[in-house]
């Protein structure tokens, strides 16, 4: 979901590489005639991540259930997809729609015999740090996957999802690893949300690294393929990233830590 980690995004110096990524995922790889999509993942063969899943899907105690705005189906990443892949069976279920109710979707009546047991990531007032919750129970996680306004609307137009326990995320704690590889409010923060979550209530980081490892390929890919002349020349002199020569008045400025932009054409 996009809100978990706005704030803290805003807070960065890293808006400017958020938004290049997400014209980056944007960017077809191949003629779209000539894409063959992978059966597994949906993806352009090209840019599949589906080596960089766990070989065996990883078995959790809690369970994991995306409820999926329509069109965030359609968006170019879809990053849910990832956690589908990821996590053994039974343990992920995506429903799709705007409205949910007890009465309409069979995953969250099931899940509702425990509402005490049962989590929504889901920013407000009333909402719970993740990390102060007892971590001797297995819970049930659902997760808004939209933008923010989809999954405000969601949210408000499903007064059966709003009697769980709202929880979430303070990015403060997390590394900054994870703003930084989140590449878009609305496109990556779903996979990001469920592993950051995920590995808290488990009890196990590396679950973290093994459910971001394809969104990680995905984004090094893109890198590779076209990102960097997106960023500006300052950025990319200043993280060393910039492959011509460069003047030796900047190189002195650099030494000496001092304000490029000027000297800079
Ligand atoms: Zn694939």
């Amino acid at each position: 979901m996009a809100s978990i980690h706005a704030a803290a995004a805003d807070d960065s110096d890293d808006t400017d590489i958020d938004a290049v990524i997400e014209q980056l995922a944007n960017i077809p790889v191949d003629p779209p005639s000539k894409r063959q999509l992978c059966d597994k993942c949906s993806r352009p063969i090209s840019v599949c991540w589906c080596s960089f899943l766990p070989i065996a899907p990883l078995n959790i105690k809690s369970k994991l259930i995306i409820l999926q705005h329509p069109s965030e189906e359609k968006r170019c990443l879809r990053t849910a997809k990832i956690l589908e892949l990821s996590l053994a069976a039974g343990r992920c279920k995506v429903v799709k729609g705007k409205k949910f109710t007890f009465n309409k979707n069979a995953e969250l009546r099931d899940i509702v015999a425990n509402p005490e047991k049962t989590l929504l990531l889901f920013p407000s007032a009333d909402s719970l740090d993740l990390t102060n919750l007892d971590l001797t129970v297995p819970y049930n996680v659902v997760i808004i996957d939209g933008t923010w306004s989809q999954a405000r609307a969601m949210y408000n137009s499903s007064p059966d999802i709003q009697t769980f326990t709202k929880v979430e995320i303070n990015v403060g704690k997390p590394s900054n690893y994870v703003i930084r590889t989140q590449p878009t409010e609305e496109c990556l923060s779903t996979v990001e949300t469920a592993a950051i979550t995920l590995s808290h209530l488990e009890n196990n980081p590396n679950i973290y690294e093994i459910l971001t490892k394809p969104l990680q390929a995905l984004c090094s890919f893109q890198l590779k393929h076209g990102a960097v002349h997106h960023f500006s020349k300052e950025y990319l002199i200043l993280n060393g990233l910039y492959n011509k020569p460069i003047t030796r008045k900047i190189k002195k400025k650099l030494r000496k830590h001092e304000d490029i932009k000027s000297y800079i054409r």
